[in-house]
């Protein structure tokens, strides 16, 4: 009997698939994968359709992106005064996770260490694992999710190649502050390290939070990619439209190992994509963050009612709350009681803590609520 590869072994199936099966089956509001369950803005799904039906965009797209995306992207980009390159600076993918894979497979050698700030979006690791690369683990520290300085600093050492960063942070809803940044920017500089860094939820911050790229600090552009997502920036995660932009070089790596895995990325979304990149102004990213801003307050509210703590996230659709008031048993035991007793799904985080940590989370659940009110 043929045999499964040693290295997808271990994976198992991801958090998001138990939970939504479990969701379904006791018809639970799920509010455990990010996945809004209402439609991103009407003019880019008409685009979309102009699109389809227009005989122009049903065949391979350039495997780059088109160049409206990527002229899109680029100016995009500009509102943090980075100069990326249109021609070789910018790449668009079938969604930031594909972007990941192909930055890691792209940029790390087997061999080499990867540093993961856990709790972290459970893709980093396989993809490290798949390069045949050595995740190494730093955590943020409960409950206000900051990281120890002198830990950062002990991970990083000649063998380390990449760190994977994720502001605004899922699932804490932290947003990195400049301090921060330029602590994780002067070690990537002094071990020569590259950064990967996953920027999908730049536009789902909440007021005083300020989205810093990292990659706008000094001397950081040459050293990072980084990586977004139209399923979060335009609400529209079955699109699954990323990319990812960086130095020229980097890029080239990244383009390297993606040329393979997919080629060419789904053409007519580009199409309302670059449309939302280029004819979206402020005002558009305004009234996504107004909207958010108003359902998080929602569900911080219930939750306070219910008894239950937590940091208040400063972006993304996520909070994780500290349910250990009210309940009596670790985060998969509340999970499914949530369930099927409740009728509510929210995500167990230990699923983003690797197995040796995994203690971590066992008071917590994460909640979205990127959900109808
Ligand atoms: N990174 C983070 C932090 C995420 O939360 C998500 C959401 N799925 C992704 C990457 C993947 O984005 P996409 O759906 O575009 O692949
Ligand atoms: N980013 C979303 C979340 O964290 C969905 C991830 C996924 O389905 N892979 O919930």
């Amino acid at each position: 009997m043929p045999k499964i590869a040693r290295r997808v072994q271990p994976f198992g199936t991801t958090i998001f698939t138990e939970i939504n099966q479990l969701a379904s089956q006791y018809n639970a509001i799920n509010m455990g994968q990010g996945k809004p369950d209402f439609d991103g803005p009407n003019e880019i799904i008409e685009v979309f359709m102009n699109a389809l039906q227009s005989g122009q965009y049903n065949q391979y797209a350039p495997a780059k992106g088109i160049p409206e995306f990527r002229q899109g992207l680029v100016k995009h980009a500009g509102r943090y005064n980075l100069d990326v390159d249109v021609e070789h600076g910018v790449m668009v993918t079938p969604g930031a996770t594909e972007a990941i894979f192909a930055a890691v497979m792209g940029l790390v050698d087997a061999g080499d260490e990867v540093i993961i700030i856990q709790p972290f979006f459970d893709s980093y690791a396989p993809s490290v694992l798949m390069a045949g690369a050595t995740p190494v683990y730093i955590s943020l520290h409960a409950p206000d999710w900051t990281f120890d300085e002198a830990e950062l600093r002990k991970a990083f050492n000649p063998k380390t190649r990449a760190i994977i960063i994720n502001t605004p942070h899922n699932p804490t809803g932290k947003v990195f502050t400049l301090n921060e940044l330029t602590l994780i920017a002067d070690l990537a500089k002094e071990f020569d390290v590259t950064v990967i860094s996953d920027e999908v939820y730049e536009h789902l911050i909440y007021h005083p939070a300020q989205h810093i790229p990292i990659a706008s600090l000094p001397d950081m552009f040459e050293r990072t990619v980084t990586i977004g997502s139209a399923g979060k920036t335009f609400g529209m995660t079955g699109w699954k439209l990323g990319w990812l932009y960086g130095h020229p070089e980097l890029i080239r790596g990244v383009w390297q190992a993606h040329q393979f895995i997919v080629f060419a990325t789904n053409h007519p979304t580009q199409v309302a994509v670059a449309h939302a990149f280029n004819h979206f102004d402020d005002s558009y990213y305004a009234t996504y963050r107004a909207l958010y801003t108003a359902k998080r307050q929602r569900t911080l509210d219930g939750l306070t009612q219910a008894g239950i703590r937590f940091a208040e996230p400063m972006g993304t659709y996520f909070v994780m709350a500290d349910f250990s008031a009210v309940f009596d048993g670790n985060d998969t035991e509340f999970a499914k009681y949530l369930i099927q007793e409740i009728g509510v799904a929210a995500i167990p985080p230990s699923a983003f803590y690797q197995e040796s940590d995994k203690h971590l989370a066992k008071n917590y659940a994460r909640f979205s609520f990127a959900k109808h009110d």
